[in-house]
Protein backbone atom coordinates (compact mmCIF):
# COMPACT_ATOMS: atom_id res chain seq x y z
CA UNK A 1 0.00 0.00 0.00
CA UNK A 2 1.68 3.57 -0.62
CA UNK A 3 1.13 5.96 2.05
CA UNK A 4 -0.46 9.42 1.40
CA UNK A 5 2.00 12.14 1.61
CA UNK A 6 0.88 14.79 3.61
CA UNK A 7 1.81 18.51 2.71
CA UNK A 8 3.18 21.78 4.60
CA UNK A 9 0.42 23.72 4.97
CA UNK A 10 1.07 27.61 5.25
CA UNK A 11 -1.64 29.54 6.63
CA UNK A 12 -1.40 33.41 5.07
CA UNK A 13 -0.14 34.33 1.58
CA UNK A 14 1.11 37.10 2.34
CA UNK A 15 5.64 37.96 2.46
CA UNK A 16 6.19 34.80 4.35
CA UNK A 17 3.51 32.35 3.27
CA UNK A 18 4.38 33.07 -0.07
CA UNK A 19 8.60 32.64 0.59
CA UNK A 20 8.01 29.93 2.41
CA UNK A 21 6.32 28.24 -0.63
CA UNK A 22 8.92 29.13 -2.62
CA UNK A 23 11.72 28.50 -0.41
CA UNK A 24 10.61 25.32 -0.19
CA UNK A 25 11.18 24.13 -3.69
CA UNK A 26 13.73 25.92 -4.33
CA UNK A 27 15.49 24.15 -1.64
CA UNK A 28 14.53 21.40 -3.59
CA UNK A 29 11.47 20.14 -1.32
CA UNK A 30 9.44 17.65 -3.62
CA UNK A 31 6.27 17.01 -1.39
CA UNK A 32 2.72 18.61 -1.29
CA UNK A 33 2.97 22.28 -0.17
CA UNK A 34 -0.52 23.75 0.13
CA UNK A 35 -0.45 27.76 0.72
CA UNK A 36 -3.59 29.05 2.09
CA UNK A 37 -4.67 32.36 1.13
CA UNK A 38 -7.80 34.39 2.60
CA UNK A 39 -7.52 37.69 0.89
CA UNK A 40 -9.41 38.02 -2.41
CA UNK A 41 -6.19 38.68 -5.08
CA UNK A 42 -2.91 36.22 -6.03
CA UNK A 43 -0.17 36.57 -3.36
CA UNK A 44 1.12 39.90 -3.58
CA UNK A 45 3.71 42.59 -1.93
CA UNK A 46 2.10 45.48 0.57
CA UNK A 47 4.93 48.15 0.67
CA UNK A 48 4.04 49.53 -2.66
CA UNK A 49 0.36 50.34 -1.10
CA UNK A 50 1.55 53.13 0.73
CA UNK A 51 4.19 54.10 -1.77
CA UNK A 52 4.06 54.17 -5.96
CA UNK A 53 0.69 52.01 -6.06
CA UNK A 54 -1.04 54.47 -4.15
CA UNK A 55 0.41 57.14 -6.15
CA UNK A 56 -1.71 55.57 -8.84
CA UNK A 57 0.78 53.71 -11.14
CA UNK A 58 -0.78 50.13 -12.08
CA UNK A 59 -3.24 47.53 -11.57
CA UNK A 60 -3.31 44.84 -9.13
CA UNK A 61 -1.68 43.20 -11.48
CA UNK A 62 1.96 44.88 -10.46
CA UNK A 63 1.97 44.39 -6.77
CA UNK A 64 1.82 40.33 -7.73
CA UNK A 65 4.51 38.67 -6.33
CA UNK A 66 3.86 36.07 -9.20
CA UNK A 67 1.36 35.49 -12.18
CA UNK A 68 -0.66 32.64 -11.97
CA UNK A 69 1.14 30.24 -14.06
CA UNK A 70 4.01 30.26 -11.35
CA UNK A 71 1.62 28.18 -8.41
CA UNK A 72 1.28 25.16 -10.90
CA UNK A 73 4.67 25.16 -12.33
CA UNK A 74 6.00 25.46 -8.66
CA UNK A 75 3.10 22.65 -7.45
CA UNK A 76 2.06 25.24 -4.77
CA UNK A 77 -1.57 24.37 -4.02
CA UNK A 78 -2.84 27.95 -3.89
CA UNK A 79 -5.93 27.34 -1.10
CA UNK A 80 -8.11 30.67 -1.76
CA UNK A 81 -10.09 29.81 2.00
CA UNK A 82 -9.31 30.97 5.64
CA UNK A 83 -8.29 28.22 8.19
CA UNK A 84 -11.05 28.46 11.51
CA UNK A 85 -9.15 26.25 13.06
CA UNK A 86 -6.11 23.34 13.90
CA UNK A 87 -6.66 20.32 15.24
CA UNK A 88 -3.44 19.65 16.67
CA UNK A 89 -4.05 15.44 17.83
CA UNK A 90 -5.88 14.82 14.38
CA UNK A 91 -3.00 17.19 12.48
CA UNK A 92 -5.74 18.77 10.39
CA UNK A 93 -6.36 22.49 9.68
CA UNK A 94 -10.08 23.31 9.31
CA UNK A 95 -11.45 25.44 7.18
CA UNK A 96 -14.34 28.63 7.33
CA UNK A 97 -15.72 26.85 4.46
CA UNK A 98 -16.08 23.44 6.11
CA UNK A 99 -13.39 21.67 4.16
CA UNK A 100 -10.27 20.21 5.90
CA UNK A 101 -6.31 19.85 5.27
CA UNK A 102 -4.04 17.29 6.83
CA UNK A 103 -0.54 18.33 7.39
CA UNK A 104 2.48 16.96 7.92
CA UNK A 105 3.73 20.39 8.97
CA UNK A 106 1.98 23.28 9.72
CA UNK A 107 3.47 26.92 9.51
CA UNK A 108 1.65 30.06 11.13
CA UNK A 109 2.20 32.69 8.59
CA UNK A 110 -1.15 35.01 9.91
CA UNK A 111 0.89 38.31 9.73
CA UNK A 112 -0.93 41.28 11.42
CA UNK A 113 -3.91 43.50 11.24
CA UNK A 114 -4.25 46.85 11.97
CA UNK A 115 -5.39 48.32 15.30
CA UNK A 116 -8.85 50.07 15.38
CA UNK A 117 -9.42 53.09 16.60
CA UNK A 118 -11.83 54.01 19.46
CA UNK A 119 -13.89 57.09 19.44
CA UNK A 120 -17.22 57.52 18.49
CA UNK A 121 -17.92 57.53 14.96
CA UNK A 122 -14.61 55.63 14.33
CA UNK A 123 -17.06 53.04 11.78
CA UNK A 124 -17.63 56.23 9.52
CA UNK A 125 -17.43 55.01 5.72
CA UNK A 126 -14.94 57.72 5.46
CA UNK A 127 -12.42 56.51 7.79
CA UNK A 128 -10.24 54.17 6.72
CA UNK A 129 -6.98 51.91 7.17
CA UNK A 130 -4.29 50.41 5.00
CA UNK A 131 -3.09 46.75 5.43
CA UNK A 132 -4.28 45.03 1.90
CA UNK A 133 -4.85 45.36 -1.15
CA UNK A 134 -8.19 46.08 -1.26
CA UNK A 135 -7.33 48.78 1.36
CA UNK A 136 -5.27 50.36 -0.75
CA UNK A 137 -7.89 49.94 -3.81
CA UNK A 138 -10.18 51.71 -1.84
CA UNK A 139 -7.54 54.52 -0.21
CA UNK A 140 -6.30 54.98 -3.97
CA UNK A 141 -10.08 55.72 -5.59
CA UNK A 142 -11.10 57.88 -2.34
CA UNK A 143 -8.12 60.06 -2.88
CA UNK A 144 -8.78 61.02 -6.33
CA UNK A 145 -11.66 62.98 -4.74
CA UNK A 146 -10.24 64.31 -1.54
CA UNK A 147 -9.25 67.39 -0.89
CA UNK A 148 -8.65 67.63 3.17
CA UNK A 149 -7.25 64.25 4.47
CA UNK A 150 -6.60 63.63 8.40
CA UNK A 151 -3.91 61.13 9.11
CA UNK A 152 -4.13 59.39 12.51
CA UNK A 153 -0.69 58.19 13.53
CA UNK A 154 2.56 58.93 12.14
CA UNK A 155 4.62 55.91 11.88
CA UNK A 156 5.71 54.82 8.75
CA UNK A 157 2.48 54.10 6.83
CA UNK A 158 0.84 57.25 8.15
CA UNK A 159 3.84 59.39 6.95
CA UNK A 160 4.36 57.26 3.56
CA UNK A 161 0.35 58.23 3.12
CA UNK A 162 0.89 61.83 4.19
CA UNK A 163 3.54 62.49 1.87
CA UNK A 164 2.04 60.77 -0.98
CA UNK A 165 -1.05 62.73 -0.42
CA UNK A 166 0.64 65.71 -0.01
CA UNK A 167 2.35 65.38 -3.36
CA UNK A 168 -0.93 65.05 -5.13
CA UNK A 169 -2.16 68.81 -3.98
CA UNK A 170 -4.25 67.71 -0.74
CA UNK A 171 -4.04 69.26 2.33
CA UNK A 172 -3.09 67.32 5.08
CA UNK A 173 -3.03 67.08 8.90
CA UNK A 174 -1.01 64.19 10.89
CA UNK A 175 -2.06 63.17 14.30
CA UNK A 176 0.55 62.06 16.72
CA UNK A 177 -0.02 61.12 20.09
CA UNK A 178 4.08 60.47 20.91
CA UNK A 179 5.61 64.14 21.31
CA UNK A 180 7.95 63.33 17.72
CA UNK A 181 6.92 61.58 14.20
CA UNK A 182 8.21 57.51 14.06
CA UNK A 183 9.19 57.09 17.67
CA UNK A 184 8.21 53.47 18.20
CA UNK A 185 11.71 52.82 15.55
CA UNK A 186 13.47 56.00 14.89
CA UNK A 187 16.10 58.79 17.16
CA UNK A 188 14.84 62.07 17.99
CA UNK A 189 17.51 63.25 15.06
CA UNK A 190 16.10 61.18 12.28
CA UNK A 191 12.31 62.27 13.80
CA UNK A 192 13.21 65.80 13.77
CA UNK A 193 15.04 65.51 9.73
CA UNK A 194 11.83 63.84 8.76
CA UNK A 195 9.56 66.44 10.52
CA UNK A 196 10.75 69.68 8.77
CA UNK A 197 10.86 67.28 5.25
CA UNK A 198 7.04 66.41 5.71
CA UNK A 199 6.41 69.94 6.70
CA UNK A 200 8.42 71.74 3.80
CA UNK A 201 6.30 69.27 1.84
CA UNK A 202 2.89 70.96 3.17
CA UNK A 203 1.98 68.69 5.70
CA UNK A 204 0.82 70.00 8.96
CA UNK A 205 1.89 67.84 11.91
CA UNK A 206 0.72 67.72 15.52
CA UNK A 207 2.68 66.00 18.07
CA UNK A 208 1.76 65.34 21.59
CA UNK A 209 -1.79 65.63 20.64
CA UNK A 210 -4.55 62.83 20.58
CA UNK A 211 -7.94 63.00 18.93
CA UNK A 212 -10.59 63.17 20.85
CA UNK A 213 -13.52 62.31 18.50
CA UNK A 214 -14.60 62.09 14.75
CA UNK A 215 -17.51 64.51 13.67
CA UNK A 216 -19.92 63.25 11.28
CA UNK A 217 -23.44 64.75 10.47
CA UNK A 218 -25.62 62.56 8.78
CA UNK A 219 -23.14 60.07 8.58
CA UNK A 220 -21.42 62.33 6.38
CA UNK A 221 -17.46 62.92 7.94
CA UNK A 222 -16.67 66.44 8.59
CA UNK A 223 -13.23 65.89 10.61
CA UNK A 224 -11.67 64.90 13.98
CA UNK A 225 -11.35 67.36 17.35
CA UNK A 226 -8.54 67.32 19.14
CA UNK A 227 -7.98 67.26 23.21
CA UNK A 228 -6.70 71.04 22.89
CA UNK A 229 -10.47 71.69 21.67
CA UNK A 230 -8.91 71.96 17.99
CA UNK A 231 -10.79 70.87 14.95
CA UNK A 232 -9.63 69.47 11.92
CA UNK A 233 -11.73 69.48 8.82
CA UNK A 234 -11.46 66.28 6.48
CA UNK A 235 -13.03 64.61 3.86
CA UNK A 236 -11.37 61.53 4.30
CA UNK A 237 -9.42 59.94 7.65
CA UNK A 238 -6.49 57.61 7.17
CA UNK A 239 -5.94 55.56 10.43
CA UNK A 240 -2.22 54.22 10.84
CA UNK A 241 -2.26 53.51 14.81
CA UNK A 242 0.00 49.84 14.76
CA UNK A 243 -1.17 46.54 14.29
CA UNK A 244 -1.99 43.62 15.90
CA UNK A 245 -0.32 40.32 15.47
CA UNK A 246 -2.89 37.14 14.35
CA UNK A 247 -2.27 34.73 16.95
CA UNK A 248 -5.64 33.68 17.63
CA UNK A 249 -5.30 30.57 15.85
CA UNK A 250 -2.37 29.33 17.90
CA UNK A 251 -3.97 30.57 20.91
CA UNK A 252 -6.90 28.65 20.16
CA UNK A 253 -4.79 25.75 19.47
CA UNK A 254 -3.25 26.06 22.85
CA UNK A 255 -0.11 26.89 22.00
CA UNK A 256 1.55 29.85 23.84
CA UNK A 257 0.91 33.37 22.13
CA UNK A 258 2.14 36.87 23.94
CA UNK A 259 2.95 39.91 21.41
CA UNK A 260 3.57 37.19 19.03
CA UNK A 261 3.13 33.09 18.41
CA UNK A 262 6.18 32.48 20.80
CA UNK A 263 8.62 30.83 18.34
CA UNK A 264 12.46 29.35 19.64
CA UNK A 265 15.57 30.16 17.40
CA UNK A 266 14.53 27.60 15.10
CA UNK A 267 11.13 29.18 14.55
CA UNK A 268 9.49 26.30 15.98
CA UNK A 269 6.54 26.65 18.73
CA UNK A 270 6.01 23.72 21.37
CA UNK A 271 4.44 21.61 18.49
CA UNK A 272 6.74 20.05 16.76
CA UNK A 273 4.54 20.07 13.63
CA UNK A 274 3.93 24.05 13.72
CA UNK A 275 6.31 26.77 13.36
CA UNK A 276 5.54 30.11 13.05
CA UNK A 277 7.13 33.39 10.69
CA UNK A 278 6.75 36.75 9.89
CA UNK A 279 4.53 39.83 11.54
CA UNK A 280 2.94 36.88 13.81
CA UNK A 281 5.91 35.36 15.45
CA UNK A 282 7.34 36.43 18.76
CA UNK A 283 11.09 34.84 18.10
CA UNK A 284 13.44 33.93 20.38
CA UNK A 285 16.40 35.79 19.12
CA UNK A 286 20.30 34.71 19.60
CA UNK A 287 21.32 38.27 18.70
CA UNK A 288 19.44 40.07 20.66
CA UNK A 289 19.01 37.48 23.45
CA UNK A 290 15.39 38.27 23.90
CA UNK A 291 11.77 37.56 22.53
CA UNK A 292 11.83 40.03 19.51
CA UNK A 293 8.92 40.75 17.04
CA UNK A 294 9.52 42.40 13.69
CA UNK A 295 7.53 43.51 11.43
CA UNK A 296 8.92 43.73 8.19
CA UNK A 297 9.33 42.48 4.37
CA UNK A 298 12.86 41.64 5.30
CA UNK A 299 12.02 39.39 8.55
CA UNK A 300 8.95 38.10 6.74
CA UNK A 301 11.20 36.51 3.98
CA UNK A 302 14.46 35.85 6.10
CA UNK A 303 12.51 33.80 8.24
CA UNK A 304 11.11 31.93 5.49
CA UNK A 305 14.33 30.90 3.98
CA UNK A 306 15.41 29.68 7.49
CA UNK A 307 12.69 27.61 7.95
CA UNK A 308 12.65 26.31 4.52
CA UNK A 309 16.09 25.26 5.61
CA UNK A 310 15.62 23.63 8.15
CA UNK A 311 11.93 21.25 7.05
CA UNK A 312 15.15 20.31 4.10
CA UNK A 313 17.14 19.13 6.78
CA UNK A 314 19.27 22.15 7.18
CA UNK A 315 18.22 24.11 10.49
CA UNK A 316 20.07 27.04 11.60
CA UNK A 317 19.05 29.11 14.05
CA UNK A 318 17.49 32.51 12.75
CA UNK A 319 19.82 35.17 13.11
CA UNK A 320 19.93 37.87 10.37
CA UNK A 321 20.31 41.47 11.02
CA UNK A 322 16.97 43.52 11.21
CA UNK A 323 16.56 45.77 7.99
CA UNK A 324 13.52 47.87 6.89
CA UNK A 325 12.95 51.00 4.86
CA UNK A 326 10.93 53.60 4.52
CA UNK A 327 10.31 55.85 1.02
CA UNK A 328 8.68 59.03 2.73
CA UNK A 329 8.34 61.77 -0.38
CA UNK A 330 11.76 62.13 -2.37
CA UNK A 331 13.33 60.48 1.13
CA UNK A 332 14.60 57.19 1.36
CA UNK A 333 15.68 55.92 4.89
CA UNK A 334 17.19 52.54 5.37
CA UNK A 335 18.07 51.24 8.98
CA UNK A 336 20.20 48.17 9.83
CA UNK A 337 20.07 46.64 13.25
CA UNK A 338 17.86 47.96 16.18
CA UNK A 339 19.29 50.82 18.10
CA UNK A 340 17.63 49.86 21.32
CA UNK A 341 19.72 50.79 24.72
CA UNK A 342 22.10 53.51 22.55
CA UNK A 343 24.04 55.69 24.32
CA UNK A 344 25.72 57.37 21.23
CA UNK A 345 25.06 58.38 18.00
CA UNK A 346 27.94 59.52 15.06
CA UNK A 347 26.23 61.20 12.55
CA UNK A 348 27.94 61.17 9.26
CA UNK A 349 26.84 64.10 6.57
CA UNK A 350 28.24 63.95 3.03
CA UNK A 351 27.16 65.62 -0.02
CA UNK A 352 23.48 64.69 -0.34
CA UNK A 353 23.09 62.02 2.28
CA UNK A 354 23.12 61.88 6.15
CA UNK A 355 23.62 58.58 8.32
CA UNK A 356 22.91 57.86 12.22
CA UNK A 357 25.32 55.09 13.91
CA UNK A 358 23.92 53.98 17.21
CA UNK A 359 26.39 52.31 19.40
CA UNK A 360 25.97 51.18 23.37
CA UNK A 361 29.62 51.83 24.82
CA UNK A 362 31.86 50.66 22.11
CA UNK A 363 29.33 48.48 20.22
CA UNK A 364 27.76 49.08 16.68
CA UNK A 365 24.00 48.16 17.29
CA UNK A 366 22.48 49.88 14.22
CA UNK A 367 22.44 52.79 11.65
CA UNK A 368 19.72 54.14 9.91
CA UNK A 369 20.55 56.02 6.73
CA UNK A 370 18.68 58.96 4.58
CA UNK A 371 19.68 58.72 0.88
CA UNK A 372 23.09 56.90 1.96
CA UNK A 373 23.00 53.60 0.66
CA UNK A 374 26.35 52.44 0.92
CA UNK A 375 25.86 53.64 4.70
CA UNK A 376 23.58 51.34 5.11
CA UNK A 377 25.24 48.37 3.25
CA UNK A 378 28.37 49.04 4.82
CA UNK A 379 26.67 49.12 8.43
CA UNK A 380 24.98 45.91 7.87
CA UNK A 381 27.80 44.24 6.65
CA UNK A 382 29.74 45.44 10.17
CA UNK A 383 26.75 44.34 11.65
CA UNK A 384 27.08 40.98 10.25
CA UNK A 385 30.24 40.41 10.94
CA UNK A 386 30.19 41.40 14.19
CA UNK A 387 32.19 44.12 14.52
CA UNK A 388 32.14 47.93 15.32
CA UNK A 389 33.64 50.86 13.18
CA UNK A 390 36.07 53.84 14.79
CA UNK A 391 33.63 56.32 15.51
CA UNK A 392 36.15 59.22 14.45
CA UNK A 393 36.87 57.55 11.26
CA UNK A 394 32.57 56.88 10.80
CA UNK A 395 32.45 60.73 11.43
CA UNK A 396 34.87 62.02 8.57
CA UNK A 397 33.03 62.54 5.57
CA UNK A 398 36.21 61.84 4.12
CA UNK A 399 36.79 58.25 5.28
CA UNK A 400 35.89 55.78 2.48
CA UNK A 401 33.20 53.92 4.12
CA UNK A 402 34.61 50.52 2.94
CA UNK A 403 37.83 50.74 4.71
CA UNK A 404 36.15 50.36 8.00
CA UNK A 405 35.54 46.77 7.01
CA UNK A 406 39.33 45.85 6.52
P1 LIG B 1 1.24 39.57 5.91
O1 LIG B 1 1.93 40.11 4.71
O2 LIG B 1 0.30 40.44 6.66
O3 LIG B 1 0.47 38.25 5.44
C1 LIG B 1 -0.33 37.50 6.31
C2 LIG B 1 -1.45 36.88 5.50
O4 LIG B 1 -2.10 35.89 6.29
C3 LIG B 1 -2.53 37.89 5.13
O5 LIG B 1 -2.86 37.75 3.76
C4 LIG B 1 -3.70 37.50 6.02
O6 LIG B 1 -4.94 37.86 5.44
C5 LIG B 1 -3.49 35.99 6.07
N1 LIG B 1 -4.21 35.30 7.15
C6 LIG B 1 -4.38 35.70 8.42
N2 LIG B 1 -5.12 34.80 9.09
C7 LIG B 1 -5.41 33.81 8.22
C8 LIG B 1 -6.17 32.61 8.32
N3 LIG B 1 -6.77 32.25 9.46
N4 LIG B 1 -6.30 31.82 7.23
C9 LIG B 1 -5.69 32.17 6.05
N5 LIG B 1 -4.97 33.30 5.92
C10 LIG B 1 -4.83 34.11 6.99
N6 LIG B 1 7.78 46.55 5.45
C11 LIG B 1 9.01 46.91 5.03
O7 LIG B 1 9.98 46.26 5.40
N7 LIG B 1 9.19 48.01 4.22
C12 LIG B 1 8.14 48.75 3.79
O8 LIG B 1 8.34 49.72 3.07
C13 LIG B 1 6.83 48.37 4.18
N8 LIG B 1 5.75 49.05 3.74
C14 LIG B 1 4.50 48.64 4.10
C15 LIG B 1 3.40 49.31 3.60
C16 LIG B 1 2.11 48.91 3.93
C17 LIG B 1 0.93 49.65 3.38
C18 LIG B 1 1.93 47.81 4.81
C19 LIG B 1 0.55 47.37 5.20
C20 LIG B 1 3.02 47.13 5.33
C21 LIG B 1 4.32 47.53 4.97
N9 LIG B 1 5.44 46.87 5.45
C22 LIG B 1 6.69 47.25 5.04
C23 LIG B 1 5.30 45.76 6.40
C24 LIG B 1 5.33 44.44 5.66
O9 LIG B 1 4.43 44.47 4.59
C25 LIG B 1 4.98 43.32 6.64
O10 LIG B 1 5.97 43.28 7.64
C26 LIG B 1 4.91 41.99 5.88
O11 LIG B 1 3.82 41.99 5.00
C27 LIG B 1 4.80 40.83 6.86
O12 LIG B 1 4.60 39.65 6.13
P2 LIG B 1 3.74 38.46 6.75
O13 LIG B 1 3.67 37.41 5.70
O14 LIG B 1 4.25 38.11 8.09
O15 LIG B 1 2.29 39.07 6.98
Amino acid sequence: MVGIIEPIVVVGAGHAGFQLASSLRQSGYDGPVALINNEPFLPYQRPPLSKAYLQGAGEPDTVLFRPDCFYAEQRIDLVSDQVASIDRTARKAIFASGNSLGYRHLVFATGARNRKLQLPNADNDDVLYLRSLADGETIRRRLDAARRVVVIGAGFIGLEFAATAADKGIEVDVVELAQRIMARVVSPLISAHFLARHEIAGCRIHCGRSVECIEAVDGRLQGVVLDDGRRLAADLVVVGIGVVPNVELALDAGLPSRQGIVVDEYLATADPHISAIGDCALFSSPRYEAPVRLESVANATDQAKCLAARLTGNPAPFDAVPWFWSDQGKDKLQIAGLNTGYDRVVVRVTEGARSHWYFAGATFLAVDAIDDPRAYMLGKRLLEAGRSPDPAALADPATDLKTLLR
